[in-house]
Parts: C-alpha cells; sequence; structure tokens
C-alpha cells in the first residue's frame, strides 16, 4: 500500500546524516531537533504552538485532558474512522457519542452532530478522514452555538488546506481549539518510528498541554497535574525535519496518482471515485473507492494474485466493534457509515507511484469488473 524504501532512497544522504547528528550528539530525548522540527511545523501550519509527542493517540488523549474533560461528559465523533479517536474518549471514562458521517465525503456529518447534542455534550472531535477536511465551517458554527470544544483529528490531513466561507485557507487541525497529527511511518508526515503532535493558537492551553505530556511537571520533580510521559524522539524529529520540506511536494504525487486512477475509473458504474470536497484540498492518504454490484473480496484477492496490495479501511463501524458495542446502538443506526463499511476498497497510495504501477493496478481493476 506504501513504498517507505523508495522514497527513502532518494533523500537517504539527508536522513543518515541527520540520524548520525544525533547521535553523535547523544541528545536522544528533548535534543535541540525536538525544537527545530516544533518551529518549523508551527510556521508550516500558520500556527502559534506545536507541542511534539509519541503518537496520534497519545494526542488525542492529551488533548481532552487539557481540555479538563470530565467522566460522564459526552464527546461526539464520527462512527466511520480508525479506532483511536473513539479509544481515548471510552480510556478518560468520557462518553463517545457516534454519528454517521456524509455519503459523499466520508466525513462527519454536520446535521448528524446538532442532532446528537445533549446538555452533557462538552465536545466534538471531526476525523478528515483519508486526506480531505471535514466541513469545519459547519462544525465551528455548531460548537459556538453550543460552546463546544473541537478537536480536529488530523491524523491522516496534515497538509490539507480549509477553504473558509470567507476564502481564508487555514491547514487542517488548525482551525478547532486544538488539532492532533500522528507521524506513525505510513502518515503522510511520517517518521521511521511513532511520533506525533498536537497543535493550538490557545497559550493556556498550550502550557496544559506542555505540562500534561511530561508527567504534569512545570518545574521539576513538582508534580501539580497528572500527565503522561509522550515524547517524540530527536531522531524522529530530525528525520521529520527533512521529510516536512517536502510534504507538499509528497501531496501534489499523490494527487497525480489520484487523478490517475480518478480517469481510469470515470463514469464506470461499478465504482465511485473520492468526492472532491470544494472547501478542502485532497492530500490522499487513502485513495478510496465505493464498489457497488460486485464482491469487492473477489477484487482483493483478484488484485493479490497480480501483486497488488488492496485495503478495507475500515471494515466494521465503531458502533458495531466488540469493545465499544453500547446498549444506545444498534445495526441499523447509522446506514451511511455501514454501507460505507460494506464497499469501501483503498487502492495502493504512496508518494512513488510511476505511470507503470498505476497502469497495472487501475488494467488489473478494469479486466476484473468489465
Ligand atoms: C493513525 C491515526 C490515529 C493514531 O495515530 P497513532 O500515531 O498510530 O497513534 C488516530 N486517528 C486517525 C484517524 C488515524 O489515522
Amino acid at each position: 500500500m506504501v513504498d517507505l524504501k523508495s522514497q527513502y532512497v532518494k533523500i537517504k544522504e539527508e536522513i543518515d546524516n541527520a540520524i548520525l547528528d544525533v547521535i553523535d550528539s547523544t541528545a536522544f530525548i528533548n535534543g535541540p531537533e525536538v525544537k527545530n522540527f516544533q518551529n518549523d511545523l508551527e510556521k508550516y501550519l500558520n500556527i502559534k504552538h506545536v507541542i511534539p509527542c509519541a503518537n496520534g493517540t497519545d494526542a488525542l488523549q492529551v488533548s481532552m485532558m487539557a481540555l479538563g474533560l470530565k467522566p460522564g461528559d459526552e464527546v461526539i465523533a464520527p462512527s466511520f474512522t480508525f479506532v483511536a479517536t473513539a479509544e481515548v474518549i471510552a480510556l478518560l471514562g468520557l462518553t463517545p457519542v457516534l454519528v454517521d458521517v456524509d455519503a459523499n465525503t466520508f466525513n462527519i456529518d454536520p446535521k448528524a452532530i446538532e442532532k446528537a447534542i445533549t446538555p452533557k455534550t462538552k465536545a466534538i472531535i471531526p476525523v478528515h478522514l483519508f486526506g480531505q477536511c471535514a466541513d469545519m465551517d459547519a462544525i465551528m458554527a455548531i460548537a459556538d452555538k453550543h460552546n463546544l470544544f473541537v478537536i480536529e483529528d488530523t491524523c491522516q490531513a496534515i497538509g490539507a488546506d480549509f477553504i473558509s466561507k470567507d476564502g481564508k485557507k487555514k491547514k487542517a487541525g488548525t482551525i478547532g481549539h486544538i488539532g492532533c497529527t500522528s507521524f506513525f511511518p505510513s502518515k503522510n508526515l511520517g517518521c521511521y518510528g511513532d511520533g506525533g503532535a498536537i497543535f493550538t493558537n490557545d497559550d493556556k492551553l498550550d502550557d496544559k498541554i506542555r505540562i500534561i505530556v511530561n508527567h504534569g511537571m512545570a518545574v521539576r520533580y513538582y508534580h501539580d497535574s497528572i500527565g503522561v510521559n509522550s515524547r517524540l524522539d530527536s531522531i524522529q524529529a530530525a528525520i521529520l525535519k527533512v521529510k516536512l520540506k517536502r510534504l507538499d511536494e509528497y501531496a501534489a504525487a499523490r494527487n497525480n496518482a489520484a487523478r490517475y486512477y480518478d480517469n481510469a475509473f470515470k463514469g464506470n458504474a461499478k465504482l465511485k471515485t473520492p468526492s472532491h470536497f470544494e472547501k478542502s484540498t485532497h492530500v490522499f492518504h487513502q485513495y478510496t473507492l465505493v464498489t457497488n454490484g460486485f464482491d469487492r473480496n473477489k477484487l482483493i484477492e483478484h488484485l493479490q494474485e497480480k501483486g497488488i496490495p488492496a485495503m478495507i479501511y475500515y471494515p466494521v463501524p465503531m458502533h458495531l466493534q466488540k469493545a465499544y458495542l453500547d446498549p444506545r446502538y444498534k445495526q441499523g443506526d447509522f446506514p451511511v457509515t455501514e454501507a460505507l463499511s460494506n464497499s469501501v476498497i483503498s487502492l495502493p497510495m504512496h508518494t512513488e507511484l510511476d505511470e507503470e504501477q498505476l497502469k497495472h493496478i487501475t488494467s488489473s481493476i478494469l479486466e476484473f469488473i468489465n
């Protein structure tokens, strides 16, 4: 699905030197590379504060801790997402309130959010799924009206622009009160291990978050709140600094591959190509088709025989996952999410796809369905 090796080979010298410099300095934890990468990312995102942390899941957890959410508080999230979003809500003793998504963008449906709000609702976590922003204009309007926090899960959409109704462009993750991202190797900005970051324009939240990721400690060995240990390693920060410079170029390569796929499948009644939401650019973390009228598992088998990987993101909606079964939800509650779980398929998507590979992938798919 991703070709990290070819991408590495192209920047090998720069990456190797960055890693060797950290080893040479032996400043493995909180070395200057972490601060340098933080500054670069703040500039790139045009945001006041970036707080590096250990992974995207921690970023979400720490955000909810910093907002002071308490057990029993309700947090609204989409049912069609990766588990981490709902997981940390539950882990903190908060109540995940799942809602349906939009059939075209796969992102949380603002109308469904409004319907799910109760006096206990404290926050909304929109997930910018597959690389395209949710409708942040609508979501921020709802949040303002009901006095709710918004935590953007931008683990899949770093670098995407949201174009607000006033024409202003903002980077995904910088619109809500807090943004969260992951630097897992296969993400659009991936390091060579685990990593993550939290974004905010709020000075007070920045202070709180920095204390929480450091064992609840502002002054060494004085712990004013309960925190966690969540750091980005210096080596990972050094790698990310090299890769951040190329993030826009990488997004362009992904868009080129997406265009090739779009053209190949255009007008095909059995495959719906990804919708382009007019308020967002797309960074194609995934290229996801909606299938219609054939057995997608047979297609996956057919592709496997030809050495082509394909994946289903996500085969089971959150409200039907064993760990999250809840008497409030039953099969049929979120028809769009359920239909997507039963019909989507994601194709290989990365920065190194060449025309020959794209041709092989698309012709193998068309040969199967036609
Ligand atoms: C990857 C991902 C996460 C979790 O990130 P990790 O770094 O793996 O903890 C959370 N939410 C979404 C939508 C993701 O894609």
